[in-house]
């Protein structure tokens, strides 16, 4: 059996989610179901951390669409379909089109910045309950927030592009300019957008009466757009020494006067650094997923529908292995019924939580909250149930 490939396995709305514990449906519920779960040491037989796994949610806050929320694409922008990685490696035309639509996004995406959901995850770690961060989102706000705990991102960045002939990464800010250059009309086009402010607003009416419509993979829908006139340029490395294939002749990698790619190139194409739908996941990442989840012993699922396979898989595994888990999503979670089923009825949080609250108001809230049970910890006794929770805490800590 070949790795699983990226696809998009669930374009339907999931059902709507059972609150759990039933009385975490407020900030204030919620804060303290979560405030159990950390404070509950995991299983005897799992390490005493908390692996975080992130999706398009998280970012909403950072004025990114997210796929199935209330604003997602799949719901404002019916006929979104995100380019395949055969046709991306197969068609000169559909790239141009890519990279067209990702010159003008790129500055909306590049000016966003990690909100406070994100930095919350900082405090997490450095209150000693999150070590690592597994996220499907290609944005980099979590290396960006916290660079102190860990990210692996496993559907790639877009910080970056690589060569799919020598693999070589380069910056996508460089490239932005080099797209510019080779495109002096588009980039006449994406100034104006700019001033107009087009760009800028988060309002979904607004964007679609100005004829743009923004998605999660910092593309943008620009209806009518001459695609074809647009230029990229090749992998500066592979179009200086082209380097040979498999059956032993040389790639041939040409440009035209400007030093865009043109036909009849057959190699140094460079591609965002993200996984593109049809395409696998490397290995190693996919491993190192695996460990991500095999050394925690709680998995706190955050802004995410778990509806891609290979996010949906390391939640399984996480619930297979026992793991409690915390699930903070607006809207439905693929599966979740199976990752609550063994709960006690009388749990208030400890074992399991389901809430469907706004990460970047819930998570800054829990870490204050979280903050001062551990400035309680550290000034001594307490009394009756809470001090059971405290001495959890300080287990945990410890
Ligand atoms: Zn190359």
């Amino acid at each position: 059996m070949g790795r699983p490939l990226m696809r998009i396995p669930y374009t339907d709305l999931l059902a709507p989610p059972t609150t759990i514990p039933a009385d975490a449906h407020t900030l204030t519920g919620a804060v303290n179901a979560l405030r159990r779960f950390f404070a509950e040491p995991p299983p005897a037989h799992l390490p005493p951390s908390t692996l975080v796994l992130s999706g398009a949610g998280l970012s909403v806050a950072s004025g990114l669409a997210d796929y199935r929320g209330p604003k997602g694409t799949y719901r404002v922008n019916k006929s979104y379909r995100p380019i395949y990685h055969h046709e991306f490696l197969n068609s000169h035309e559909a790239r141009k089109r890519y990279w067209a639509r990702s010159f003008l996004g790129w500055s909306s995406l590049h000016k966003a910045v990690p909100n406070p959901g994100h930095y919350a995850i900082k405090h997490l770690g450095e209150l000693g309950l999150v070590r690592s961060v597994i996220t499907q989102n290609v944005d980099s706000f979590h290396p960006k927030a916290h660079p102190a705990v860990p990210t692996l991102e496993l559907h790639g960045y877009l910080r970056s592009t690589v060569c799919t002939t020598c693999r070589t990464e380069f910056p996508r800010d460089e490239f932005q300019e080099q797209l510019a250059r080779l495109n002096p009309r588009w980039a006449a086009l994406l100034k104006e957008a700019l001033e107009s402010g087009a760009l800028d607003t988060e309002d979904t009416d607004e964007r679609k009466f100005k004829g743009l419509k923004t998605n999660p993979d910092g593309d943008v829908d620009l209806p009518d757009a001459p695609y074809t006139t647009f230029r990229y340029p090749p992998c500066p490395k592979c179009l200086s020494h082209p380097p040979v294939q498999p059956d032993g002749h040389k790639h041939v990698v040409e440009v035209d006067a400007e030093g865009a790619w043109s036909l009849p190139s057959t190699g140094g194409i460079l591609k965002p650094a993200v996984v593109m739908f049809g395409e696998s996941i490397a290995g190693s990442v996919k491993t190192a997923a695996e460990q991500a989840v095999d050394s925690a012993g709680k998995l706190l699922v955050l802004g995410t529908s778990l509806a891609t396979y290979s996010a949906w898989r390391l939640a399984k595994r996480a619930n297979d292995r026992g793991m409690p888990m915390a699930i903070i999503n607006m809207g439905g979670v693929r599966g979740e019924d199976q990752f609550f089923t063994n709960l006690s009825p009388r749990q208030q949080g400890e074992q399991g939580v389901r809430v469907e609250l706004a990460t970047h108001e819930l998570l800054p809230a829990l870490v204050s909250h979280l903050r001062q049970d551990a400035h309680h910890v550290a000034q001594g006794p307490a009394s009756g149930s809470v001090r059971e929770n405290i001495d959890a805490f300080k287990d945990m800590l410890s």
